[in-house]
């Protein structure tokens, strides 16, 4: 009988796509442990998904909370965030955070969660490990953060909420960059079910500049994009050879590459000027 490899390395699933955006930035933030605080922008998202959450999964509960308590919510985490933020990173004041964040949640609790058949918010799921080689084990923890999982006639799919500034794009939720992340989840939902992934994933945009705006957009080969076919090596593969070598690449065209977002702007060569 061969026995189980142990785990080299436990990341947690929601942040494995942020490996295929810059890996150099994500080896120095989740495996060098550098840490950068964020701005008010950032806690605007991190408490609209709370108080969007709160929602959801009372309706999953049949708990009975309306809209107002999510926004209660929300505020509540706006000013009691889990991590501390830097008020001098953005331009939004704490009113206008308060604003925007009211506004998108009650609208999301209102006019898009009723649209959803959802079967779970925020699903934790079974460790899944990761061969990479060379007696390399990667493991997947953790919950789907910020995702839901839904239920159409064709079956069930993964729904994931991003807020931000560039949320929607010509009406429609920005889905580019979103295909790993959902690709993950769709991997480990399947893995801690044993049921099938059947529908494409969705991405719920929510847009914190400008009028707080709600939009959709699909992606339909998240899993083969992790994957792989016959032809062609996945995400995970390349992820693999990362992971074996320790050899994780830079990528200064990154959205995150800024002094703002990457902990490890300062010492790194490759960000350019
Ligand atoms: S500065 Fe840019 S290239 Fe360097 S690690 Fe950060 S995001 Fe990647």
């Amino acid at each position: 009988m061969t026995e189980a490899k142990q785990p080299s390395i436990t990341v947690r699933a929601s942040s494995w796509a942020g490996l295929f955006d810059c890996a150099y930035r994500w080896e120095g933030i989740h495996i060098l442990g550098m840490r950068n605080t964020v701005g008010l922008r950032a806690a605007l998202g991190t408490s609209v998904h709370h108080g969007t959450a709160v929602f959801d999964q009372s309706r999953l509960d049949n708990a009975g909370l309306k809209p107002d308590d999510a926004a209660g919510a929300f505020i509540d985490k706006l000013h009691d965030p889990d991590n501390e933020f830097d008020p001098s990173k953005d331009d939004l004041t704490m009113k206008n955070a308060e604003i925007i964040g009211l506004s998108l949640t009650t609208k999301y609790c209102m006019d898009w969660s009723p649209k959803y058949d959802f079967v779970a918010v925020e699903m934790p799921t079974k460790p899944l490990d990761i061969d990479c080689g060379n007696g390399v084990v990667v493991q997947l923890t953790g919950t789907m953060d910020r995702a839901r999982v839904s239920k159409t006639s064709l079956g069930v799919g993964i729904t994931d909420i991003k807020t931000g500034a560039s949320a929607i794009q010509k009406g429609e939720a920005n889905t580019k960059g979103h295909a790993a992340q959902v690709g993950t989840y769709e991997l480990l939902y399947e893995h801690s079910t044993g049921d099938s992934i059947t529908d494409p994933a969705e991405i719920i945009g929510l847009s914190t500049r400008g009028k707080p705006e709600i939009a959709t957009g699909s992606i339909k080969n998240g899993k083969q994009i992790m994957v792989g076919t016959e032809d062609q090596p996945g995400l995970i593969e390349f992820a693999s050879y990362m992971f074996r070598t320790g050899n994780f690449y830079p990528n200064p065209r990154s959205l995150l590459c800024s002094e703002k977002y990457c902990p490890r702007w300062n010492s790194c060569i490759f960000k350019g000027d």
